[in-house]
Parts: structure tokens; sequence; C-alpha cells
């Protein structure tokens, strides 16, 4: 305590003598790669920055700190990391004053931290995700006493119930409502870099959406590896949610299809505020792929929820992830995914090719698919997904959707874009003033991978 206290009046001394040296603050550049996990630990960082009287660019030429925020979950996210770490090289030769650091799932893993050890001299700090707390104790270490730090502390902090976080998004919040995740899909290095799972308690959970609906957030997502494995019960949290005061929808990501019970389903379409929408990972169509895989559902235990949704809501929209080219997948079982895809008719599937991680069970399996193989297994799928998703996605035809705005269209100039409360991404004509409000669309035209239609008046 006596030393974080320490270390965070050295930083703000630091940040003041810069100010009076140059007139303003030191500036830091945050990037995350990866998922929205890694997003809001990347806010968290931005809030601990600013505390000690950072400002933020995105432009490496002015900033005195550059911190990449890294993903493992596939190797060519590492590999981006990698080229752009690289990247930095030349710019630290002029600016050797820079401070670059590298933190998150890719620095947890000790190869990773050993490797940019002894090949890219120019990083000052590696940070693995046990380590967000000792920021300030590590900065000052670089800055103060010029040493490179390398921290891959593989014991769990205590969660910082009431971190200060910096949104980069004045109208969408993601609320992390647990960390890590104990399932141990054998494809999977989550469980390794991230540790077992550990919840938030659901009074600092509430009080946090309660204070972003206050300043008028309009879309809050509670985000988790395994976000229905809540461990103080995850329909309870939803409800207690849902029962804030304000104008704002509640999604959350992602679900595990073991944890998704009937009695969650009810909670959703008994909340008024919660999406009629879930992502639920699939990953493979065959029973004995998602066994390999250690997936802990069947297809049959996957269709069952899958049905009890149509049968109860009949527009809901799902969403699902796919991984093809499992290591041993034949052709056979690959095609009862795409059975799976027609069967079930998902709005939206996110389809990867198998990418192996070290230290994971399944890099141990023979992985006899070629990537030209897995390549066109791939195309397969999408082709597959595309011919349903035009089809079902018409559904919203005629129907006027609650869409909130989040920017400026792919289509033209004239059009915006935003999403439904379905998740759906709906493009309309419309001016940027819009953009963060909730505008009612009439729906003309659906398209396979979004929907297209008109602003019928502005609701707010
Ligand atoms: S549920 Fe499986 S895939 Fe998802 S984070 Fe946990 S181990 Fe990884």
């Amino acid at each position: 305590m006596e030393e974080h206290s320490r270390a965070q009046r050295f930083l703000l001394a630091y940040t003041s003598d810069f100010i009076a040296r140059t007139g303003r603050n030191p500036l830091a550049l945050v990037h995350s790669f990866g998922c929205q996990q890694n997003v809001s630990d990347g806010e968290r960082l931005m809030g601990r920055l600013a505390a000690v009287g950072y400002g933020f660019t995105k432009d490496p030429e002015e900033a005195s700190l550059i911190i990449y925020n890294t993903c493992a979950v596939r190797e060519n996210a590492e590999d981006r990391v990698y080229g752009a770490i690289g990247q930095l090289k030349h710019l630290k030769e002029r600016k050797p004053e820079l401070v670059i650091g590298i933190c998150g799932c890719m620095a947890q893993q000790k190869h990773v931290a050993e490797k940019i050890k002894e090949t890219y001299k120019q990083v000052d700090l590696v940070f693995g995700t046990f380590a967000y707390n000792d920021l300030y104790e590590m900065l000052c270490e670089v800055i103060e006493n010029k040493k490179r730090v390398f921290n891959r502390s593989e014991r769990p902090t205590d969660i910082d119930e009431d971190f200060v976080q910096l949104r980069e998004n004045s109208f969408q919040a993601f609320v992390p409502i647990m960390y890590g995740c104990n399932n141990f899909c054998t494809y999977c290095i989550v469980p390794y870099v991230r540790g077992r799972e550990r919840s938030r308690r659901p009074e600092s959970i509430i009080r946090e959406v309660q204070g972003l609906a206050d300043s008028g957030y309009k879309e809050i997502t509670l985000l988790g590896q395994n976000v229905n494995s809540y461990s103080y019960g995850f329909s309870e949290l939803l409800r207690a949610v849902n029962d804030i005061e304000g104008d704002f929808r509640i999604r959350f990501m992602s679900s595990h299809p073991k944890d998704a019970s009937m009695e969650l389903i009810d909670t959703i379409l008994s909340c008024d505020k919660v999406c009629k929408q879930l992502h639920l990972p699939v990953q493979a169509g065959s029973d004995r792929v998602l066994k390999l895989m250690n997936r802990k559902y069947d297809t049959t235990t996957y269709l069952e929820i899958v049905d009890y949704i149509r049968d109860k809501a009949p527009g809901f929209s799902l969403s699902t992830d796919i991984i093809v080219g499992f290591p041993g997948e034949t052709y056979e079982e690959f095609c009862m995914t795409k059975a799976l895809i027609k069967r079930v008719k998902y709005d939206n599937i996110y389809s990867f090719v198998y990418s192996k991680r070290s230290g994971t069970p399944a890099a141990e399996l023979p992985d006899d698919i070629s990537d030209k193989q897995k390549g066109l297994w791939l195309r397969e799928l999408l082709l597959e997904q595309r011919e349903t998703s035009s089809v079902w996605l018409r559904r919203f035809i005629g129907q006027i959707c609650r869409v909130l705005v989040e920017g400026k269209g792919r289509k033209s100039e004239e059009y915006m874009t935003g999403k439904n409360d379905e998740g759906i991404i709906v493009e309309f004509k419309g001016s940027e003033e819009l953009i963060g409000k909730f505008v009612p669309v009439r729906i003309t035209k659906a398209m396979n991978w979004a929907l297209e239609g008109e602003l019928t008046g502005i609701d707010q």
C-alpha cells in the first residue's frame, strides 16, 4: 500500500513536470486487440493512467507511453501484435524516452514474454493479465529507474470492484461482471492466461450500471468469458439490472450453452430492457467433435434450448461461433455443422478456421486437415450461412425496429448505421446528429448481413 502510493506520487510529479516543461499532459496510446473483455481491460488501464495525469492519443508519434493490450486467442492475432511491435523500433530509436508496454493475454504466456525480452529490445514493460493492479509500480520502475520490467504474476489479484474506467464510447458501455474461465475447452488458451472464474459482487455491478444509466448510456453489455456461470446468479443479476430506471438496453456476452437454462431464457423474455438476443457459441455440429473440444454439451441439449426459445419467441435472434477444421474433424462431421446452422437459423455466425494454441490439449492432437482444406470448408460454411440468413432476416421487413445509431453507414455518405434490439445491423438515411440515440426505423429490405430501412421519426 505504502509502495503503491509512492509510485502514484512519483507519476503525478512526473506528469506535472512534463506539463510545466511542454504546456501539455504526457500522452498515452492504449490499443486493445481482440475481444470486448480486452477492450474493457484497456479502458481500465486508461482510467488508471488518467488518474495520474496522462492524456490520450491515437498517434504513436505524439505518445510518451504506448501500451498494446494483446489477445492470444488466435495465431494471426499474435502475428499482428508482433508486426505492430516491430514497427515501433524506429520510433523508439528516435525517441528513447518513449515507454513501450505490452500487456494482456499474450504477455501472460511465458514463451511470449521471453521472445519479447530477447527479440524486441524496444519494449520496456511486459505484464500479464494478473498484473494490472501493479501498473503504477511498474511504470515507476521503467521511468524512474530506467529498468525493463517483466511481470507475469500467476497470482489472481483481488477484484478491484470500483475501478476507474475511462470509457471511449459515450453511449455504449461494457461492464465486466466476471473474469477468467473454468471450462478448459481443449482448443482455448483463456483459462491459462486469465485464470479461474472470479465474479464481481452484484452490488458493485448494479452501482456501476446505475451510474451509466444516470449519465445517459443507451446500451450496457455485461461481460464475462462465461457470463452465465456468474457465481451470484446470472438471472438474478439480469433482473436487478433490468429494474434500474432509465432508457437503455442490456446485452451480455459470452454465454456457454451448458449454462443456458430454460430459466435464463424466461428471464430474458420477461425483462423489458434485456435484448431478445443470445450469442450461444455451438462451435461444431458433431457430438464427437464437441466431446474432443470438451464443450460439456451435445447437439441434442443445444437444440433443446434453441427449440425452447423458438417456441416461446419465434423472432428471437441467435448468433454463434463456429470452429472449422478442428483436429481430426471429417468432412461428414463438418457437414453436420452446416446442417445445424440451417436448422437453428442464426442471424450471425462468427466462424474461424481452427488455430493451434501451444499449451492447450488440442495442440497435441494430430492435425491432418490442410490449411487449404480448412479454407474451402470455411467458404462453404459462409455460403450456407449467407443463404440461410438472407431468408431469415426477411422476418423484419415491415417491422419498426428501435435502432441505436452508432455511426456512418457503409452504403453511401447519406446512410447511418446502428443495431436493432436483436443486435442486427440496420442502415438507413439519416444525419450524424442521431449518433448515440435510439431511433425508430421501418425495415424495407433484408440483405444477408444486415437490414435496410427508413427513419420514421425520432422517438426521444
Ligand atoms: S468457455 Fe471454453 S472457449 Fe470460452 S473462454 Fe472458456 S475455455 Fe475458452
